[in-house]
């Protein structure tokens, strides 16, 4: 009897739909099954890689049927787990799987089996074997982790609030050690790679040589070595940025997510667009482990889910230490202004509050979410503004180089000596960005040491760690900085925290912002006076009585979720519905208006009231693509996997319709 043939149904990394059927050659029959990892030919190219899905005896028809080249080594393989993980992020971001593909293997360097040089001792790993046993908790950290633990065994997700210093890290380090006893590995998610850098100090104490840290930073030597040691299970625990969701882990006991709430968490670009908080409750299921979800200011979503007893909650609420949290201070910047106490940016109060600071051998952080110089240079005569030729917004200006750069291409330009319009001979700044706080700061305060941390000053890849180990060191006295040091960051002698422009956040136009406020204000706040020493923050702002900084003011994180949570509900957004956006973009402005009206009423053909736009975004124009885009915000009257469906369908039919090069369409589910 003639052996059957055996065909294989394979994801290959490229924007197509579905999968690709392969006949497998006999020799490779033993070696090609589910989440092997194979080289095919695809169109042009000789060998591609591609992930196989199914291994079947179907002869498939109407179209010339290739081989299977080359099988990768098993241990490359993609586990079970991995391979429905992949599928899931696909069909659920609208990617396509050969995008999902490659955000677990951005290239064939990252997998074992193919190392060509020997792996280097110390890379991704932690050297030092000396383990000490994790802290005792306090009361009330113990009665939290108890719960958390019984929480556990009703839900696969709980959500701890507990407030900054409160002790979380503690709390997780035990969940962590309880995980590794049982056998099972554990995934510590941060938001950002600057993070994980102090935190890995921390943790490897405990842990010594079973934690290791994953990001896209790491050589691809050290990927390897974090790939290999997790797939063989020798790594117990990886502390990551979200891109280690797609390691391939063998057990997973439970995925810690800290800092939940934080957006640097979604995907923007490349596609899959996925949210890595929301991915990982899905990970966490199958595996069949579970989820803690920590901040100290969780979410609308992660509240809203728990309130309504989808997730567990628990709460923490004082410090460690019983440090008090620090006392709030509005600076109002417009009556200072009017009694002439301002010194430029800064309100006498803050100005006070630092130099108080510097005379006890204290530390300050300020905090202004722009860098640069200043957002924007005018014409004082007729109010011209340079513009990013590529792009619909203003140049910020940016002294140290001094240039104008556009913060969305990246093109910069040279200052204008002139004014094009009126040939007036001078051009003035407006607003402030870090780097002309830091400019004022070193002339107010020439003694102190000042330091900035901003995406301009942490372009090398040891940058951030540095600026902060120096600043954890006390050799810095004043650090400045964008929402980049908001974050988890401990300090022990920092007491001080300004807001130079709280303003700027509050009205940012977004459904969100206001939640964003709160939540970065609250962060960056929780940094001051953890120890002994009580913390003050000072919020400089033009309208002191604002809602959200009243509610800052008394650290109201419950208020001012029930206050937000009236107004989504009202105007029909997230929790209560969801969003897909889909994005439309082309080089010709008229092509782009007929397909984005086109498309739009497609959609609306088939969800109706649902569908709202085509609109342009709030920069209309971003490296000389114009951008349209449509929202499609889903109640619970429509099922989303058929919303899905209809959009899939909808976008083909446009990118056929339209026929020209240079159109481009995506759709983001959950954008942040
Ligand atoms: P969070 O993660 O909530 O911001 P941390 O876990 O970083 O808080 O705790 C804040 C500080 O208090 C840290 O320096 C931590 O080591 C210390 N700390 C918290 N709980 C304990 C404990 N039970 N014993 C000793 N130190 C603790
Ligand atoms: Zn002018
Ligand atoms: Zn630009």
């Amino acid at each position: 009897m003639a052996m059957k043939i055996k065909y294989a149904d394979i994801i290959i990394p490229a924007a197509v739909a579905g999968t690709y059927t392969y006949a497998v050659p006999a020799s490779l029959t033993g070696a090609v099954r589910r989440g092997s990892l194979v080289t095919v030919p695809f169109g042009q190219s000789r060998a591609v890689l591609g992930l196989v899905i199914r291994v079947h005896d179907t002869t498939p028809h109407g179209f010339e049927i290739r081989e299977v080249q080359e099988t990768l080594p098993a241990e490359a393989c993609i586990n079970d787990h991995l391979t429905d993980f992949i599928l899931w992020i696909s069909d659920y971001y609208l990617a396509w799987p050969g995008e999902a593909l490659k955000a677990a293997i951005p290239s064939a360097d990252v997998l074992p089996g193919r190392v060509v040089r020997k792996r280097k001792a110390g890379s991704a790993t932690l050297n030092g074997t000396g383990v000490m046993a994790p802290v005792i908790l306090t009361e009330s950290q113990g009665k939290v982790f108890s719960s958390i633990k019984e929480l556990f065994s009703k839900h696969e997700v709980v959500l701890l609030h507990g407030v900054t210093s409160s002790g979380k890290t503690e709390i997780y380090i035990h969940l962590i050690q309880e995980q590794i006893d049982l056998g099972k590995q554990v995934l510590y998610m941060l938001p950002e790679i600057a993070l994980t850098a102090q935190l890995i100090e921390r943790l490897k104490k405990y842990f010594g040589d079973t934690i290791g840290v994953f990001h896209s930073r790491l050589t691809p030597a050290a990927r390897r070595d974090v790939w290999k040691r997790v797939s063989d299970g020798t790594l117990k625990a990886v502390l990551g940025v979200r891109s280690s969701l797609f390691l391939p882990f063998k057990e997973l006991g439970i995925i810690i997510v800290d800092e939940e709430h934080d957006s640097s968490y979604k995907q923007y670009d490349p596609a899959p667009r996925y949210h890595a908080r929301d991915a990982a409750m899905i990970l966490s299921r199958i595996h069949g482990g579970r989820t803690l979800l920590g901040s100290a200011t969780p979410s609308l979503e992660s509240f809203y889910n728990a309130k309504e007893g989808r997730y567990g909650f628990v709460e923490l609420k004082s410090r460690y230490g019983e440090v008090m949290m620090p006392e709030m201070i509005i600076a109002d910047t417009r009556s200072f202004g009017r009694r002439e106490k301002m010194v430029s940016h800064f309100t006498s109060k803050l100005i006070d509050a630092v130099g108080e600071a510097l005379s006890k051998k204290e530390q300050i952080i300020l905090f202004q979410n722009r860098r640069g110089f200043s957002p924007y240079l005018m014409c004082p005569d007729c109010g011209w503004v340079p513009q990013c030729t590529n792009c619909s917004v203003s140049y910020t200006y940016h002294k140290g180089i001094g240039k104008l750069v556009c913060h969305y291409c990246g093109k910069n330009t040279k200052i204008p000596s002139e004014c094009p319009e009126c040939g007036s001979a001078s051009l003035s700044t407006r607003g402030f960005g870090t780097e002309k706080v830091e400019e004022e700061i070193r002339l107010l305060f020439p003694s102190a040491t000042v330091a900035r941390m901003d995406q301009d000053t942490t372009r090398r890849r040891s940058a951030a760690s540095s600026i902060l180990s120096e600043f954890a060191a006390g050799d810095t006295d004043i650090l400045i900085g964008t929402q980049m040091i908001s974050k988890g960051l401990d300090f022990e002698k920092l007491t001080v925290v300004g807001i130079l422009d709280a303003d700027n956040m509050l009205h940012f136009p977004d459904f969100r912002a206001f939640e964003r406020s709160f939540q970065l204000m609250e962060q960056v706040s929780g940094r001051a006076g953890r120890r002994t020493r009580r913390g003050k923050v000072i919020i400089q702002t033009a309208d002191p009585s604002h809602m959200i900084l009243r509610q800052v003011l008394k650290h109201d994180y419950m208020t001012m979720c029930t206050t937000q949570l009236e107004e989504r509900s009202l105007f029909g957004y997230p929790p209560f519905t969801k969003i897909i956006r889909v994005v439309i973009r082309h080089h010709n402005q008229d092509d782009l208006n007929i397909s984005a009206a086109r498309l739009a009423a497609s959609l609306r053909r088939q969800l109706g009231r649902h569908v709202l736009g085509p609109e342009f975004p709030l920069v209309m124009q971003v490296q000389r693509w114009y951008i349209k885009t449509i929202m499609i915000k889903i109640d619970g009257t429509l099922s989303p996997s058929r919303v899905k469906d209809v959009i899939r369908r909808a976008i083909d039919a446009e990118m056929k319709a339209a026929r020209q090069g240079s159109l481009r369409i995506h759709a983001d589910v959950d954008p942040q």
